[in-house]
């Protein structure tokens, strides 16, 4: 436990868990304990959420350092590509392409190969480090199966590119066939917590997402799942997915904030300040912070104008457009980038830290 964090301040220790009362917290030990290998606990994470906007800049600050230790100036770029739109038998309320939806979006069947090629060359072109496919639907059929397991080697071949696929729920022999074909990752987002799962879907639960993820780790491949911010959960559900992603070991959280759709059931949410952003990715960063974190839907809507701070917080954007709703131009993203210093990397080998954070 770092002397900073100790001055003045009293300490509740249960287990090798750091608890602070959160009107005490001081944010740059707790990130010194952070790096020091300790954990936070629930009622810290819950502070941060809490924080005064007075606040916010030490916040952001000391969660800063955490992320420089793990990834350095470097930033990862993802790149989305929608490969079958619309069409689902599930009712997730945040969701453009439910059954519930009457937002009007493109639907369509899968892409063919030559265009899924096509996505991968613009997010080589890009400079993603990762092409994300994605397909809508409660699960892979065996006709989608077998496209992914076609087209992922030959987009690793031509493009150097890894791979996450996003396609649902998956049986364990769905994940051990996509380790097969080459794929890296899959993503499978939370969420929310378990307590708030039922108020935005019904047609699965939270468990199938479990386990789902499970199988994914069974099968060896590696984990990407996070949530969105802003429907209608209460602090306790955003910390509480947090610890879930924490316990699961996820190599990658990727943090959404509701873009309320028109014509979907959480049309009329209203959404979270730049602050309550922030404030959502440092907790994030504090509870997880080896994990890639990234700032993904919602991001121009919500964020706005405190973007960069994001990603002194997050390592990570997604560099296009999102799924149905439009990105900011990619320019913009890499000027961001380049303004603060930061390198776009698509290496594995992310650049921690050399000096003394
Ligand atoms: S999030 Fe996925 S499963 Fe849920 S409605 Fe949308 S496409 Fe279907």
């Amino acid at each position: 436990m770092s002397d900073n964090a100790l001055l003045g301040i009293k300490y509740f220790m249960a287990n090798d868990t750091l608890s602070l009362p959160p009107q005490q917290l001081d944010w740059f030990g707790l990130a010194q304990d952070v790096l020091d290998g300790g954990k936070v606990s629930r009622e810290s994470a819950l502070a941060i959420l809490k924080s005064h906007d007075d606040e916010l800049l030490d916040v952001v600050a000391a969660a800063h350092r955490i992320r420089r230790k793990h990834f350095g100036k470097t930033v990862q770029l993802y790149f989305l590509v929608n490969a079958k739109s619309g069409l689902c038998p599930e009712d997730c309320g945040y969701c453009s392409q439910s059954k519930l939806s009457q937002a009007p979006i493109e639907k369509y069947r899968m892409l063919s190969v030559e265009q899924l090629l096509d996505g991968a060359k613009v997010a080589a072109e890009r400079g993603s480090k990762t092409y994300c496919i994605v397909i809508s639907g409660r699960a892979p059929n065996e006709r989608e199966m077998t496209a992914v397991e076609q087209i992922v080697p030959r987009v690793k071949e031509q493009f150097n590119l890894k791979i996450c696929a996003c396609l649902g729920l998956l049986s364990p022999q769905q994940a051990a066939r996509l380790k097969s074909c080459g794929v890296d990752r899959v993503n499978h987002n939370l969420n929310t917590s378990r307590e708030h799962y039922d108020d935005i879907c019904s047609t699965h639960t939270y468990q199938d997402r479990l386990d789902t993820l499970h199988h994914v780790r069974d099968a060896g491949l590696e984990l990407c799942s996070g949530g969105i911010i802003g429907m209608g959960e209460t602090h306790e559900d955003l910390v509480s997915m947090a610890f879930e992603l924490s316990e699961l070991q996820v190599e990658s959280i990727p943090l959404n904030f509701l873009h309320a759709i028109e014509g979907t059931p959480l049309e009329k949410q209203v959404g979270v300040t730049p602050q309550q952003c922030l404030r959502s990715l440092c907790m994030m960063r504090f509870v997880n912070p080896s994990s890639e974190l990234r700032i993904a839907g919602g991001r121009e809507k919500h964020l706005r104008s405190l973007q960069p701070l994001g990603l002194y917080v997050a390592n990570s954007i997604f560099v296009g457009d999102y799924l149905t709703t439009k990105g900011q131009a990619p320019e913009s993203d890499y000027q961001m980038i380049a303004d603060m210093g930061f390198d776009v990397t698509r290496c594995d080998e992310v650049g921690a830290c050399d000096t003394e954070c």
